[in-house]
């Protein structure tokens, strides 16, 4: 066995030699009690179905099985029918009930071996936490006759990949662990890179990101480019307080082919130009932070409703000192006066949630913290305190930027939980309008 990139690969597996696989469909068997009775949610299979569709392989099905040897069994061998590939996730661990990889053995026919670059890992990893390995963690190096073992960098359970003949056509199983850690980690180092070599078509895709504008009410603008798609393909995706289309040109591998991508983003920016922000896959909380760094500017907020998540959004970019100096979580109006300097006429006249407060939020943590830009968020999050003049999901964003206020009124749809993370998305939104549109003077 040779080892490269992390990547275990077994000599006698070649791309495109006989014995090998060209891979077109796939089907996800998620592994877990645990799964079927609601104890945790299937990530594993969210991650890998995305994956699979970046990678333009087909998946008509997925499934979850309990740790019940029989249905696995089954479940591999339906799976088997219907697919080239079948991904597991889970049931690779050293207890009697992981049994994943002594049943992909059992599909495929195949003998049950020690496979020594295994166990050499599994020594390794209890080295370096200081343990010694129990007896049962040697199960975990027992591998399918001819699998290519893809080493666990996270953990302690190797993957595998197995390809055999099943009812006279080539088939492959790869067996990913449970921990979503280990499993995304072993899928970009050791099966992407082998399954890229085994797919005809290579993807390109392009990300246009929007704000201000619904989901139906973009597609309507851009109706006709999605009728008439076929190569690129348009995607539309929409999350609180967002859309984002994507746009997927298949390319065959290996091959220098026209861009048929820019031509439609071209088209679409013409038509929906106003509403992107970003042409690429940078949230917008980076693409502030870019802009502030490139006008080496500071930004400080002022939250309300929001509470604080709109900094910590903001704070878990690496390197946000340079340009964040603070914020002021100014829940009650006590906070707001005594802190942030809100007129108390202000808040008598108007209330907490309006554009007067707004604004005198914004001008207030400005000059106390002495940013360039500063954002304010107030607003009704509910359930309870809705009127009807001001309803649940009443938002006012304000801004001072340099000393030029402005605001913005939002009518949020939806729980206290979307309602305060798409009044955190309006904040950014702002924010990157000021530094987008207004002059540095
Ligand atoms: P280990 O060596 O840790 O036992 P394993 O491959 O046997 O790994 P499982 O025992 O099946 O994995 O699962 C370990 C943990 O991983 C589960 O308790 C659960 O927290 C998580 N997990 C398993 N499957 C999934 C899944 N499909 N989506 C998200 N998390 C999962």
């Amino acid at each position: 066995m040779e080892k490269t990139n992390n990547v275990i690969i077994e000599s006698n597996v070649n791309h495109n030699k006989s014995g090998d696989i060209l891979i077109e469909s796939a089907e996800i068997v998620a592994v877990g009690t645990e799964l079927l009775i609601g104890q945790t949610l299937n990530t594993n299979t969210y991650y890998l179905a995305n994956q699979l569709t970046l990678l333009g392989i087909n998946s008509y099905y997925q499934s979850v099985v309990g740790d019940n040897p029989e249905r696995l069994l089954g479940m591999l061998q339906t799976a088997l029918t219907r697919a080239d590939l079948v991904i597991t996730s889970g049931g690779l661990g050293p207890t009697a009930d992981d049994v994943t990889m002594e049943l992909i053995a059992k599909a495929a026919g195949k003998e049950l071996v020690l496979d020594p670059v295994s166990k050499q890992s599994i020594i390794d990893y209890f080295t370096g936490i200081g343990r010694t390995v129990s007896d049962n963690n040697w199960k975990q190096a027992m591998m399918p006759q001819g699998a290519i073992t893809m080493p666990n960098n996270n953990g302690t359970a190797p993957g595998a990949i197995l390809v055999f003949d099943y009812d006279g056509k080539k088939k492959a199983i790869a067996c990913l662990p449970g921990p979503p850690g280990e499993l995304k980690l072993m899928f970009e180092q050791s099966l992407k890179p082998w399954l890229e070599q085994r797919v005809n078509y290579e993807f390109e895709h392009r990300f246009l990101h929007m704000i201000g504008i619904g989901e139906s009410n973009a597609e309507l603008e851009i109706r006709d480019l999605i009728e008439r798609q076929t190569n690129p393909t348009i995607a539309p995706y929409a999350s609180p307080g967002e859309v984002c289309f994507r746009i997927t040109q298949r390319k065959l591998r290996g091959r220098a082919e026209a861009d048929l991508i820019s031509p439609v983003v071209a088209e679409i920016k013409n038509r929906l130009g106003q509403y992107i922000y970003e042409d690429g896959t940078r949230t917008l909380p980076e693409i502030v932070f870019a802009l502030l760094k490139e006008k080496n500017q500071t930004i400080s907020f002022a939250e309300s409703c929001t509470a604080g998540m709109v900094s910590a959004e903001f704070g878990s970019i690496a390197g946000i000192s340079e340009v964040f100096a603070g914020s002021v979580i100014s829940y009650s109006n006590n906070v707001k006066e005594q802190i942030l300097g809100v007129p108390s006429a202000i808040l008598q006249q108007y209330g907490a949630v309006s554009k007067e407060c707004a604004k005198s939020m914004a001008s207030g943590v400005r000059k106390s913290l002495n940013t360039d830009l500063a954002i304010s968020v107030t607003g009704i999050a509910g359930p309870d305190g809705g009127t009807q003049e001001k309803p649940v999901g009443t938002v006012y964003i304000g801004a001072d930027y340099k000393g030029q206020l402005t605001f913005e009124k939002h009518m949020i749809r939806g729980n206290r939980e979307k309602i305060r993370a798409v009044a955190s998305l309006r904040a950014f939104h702002l924010a990157w309008r000021c530094l987008k549109e207004k002059s540095d003077n």
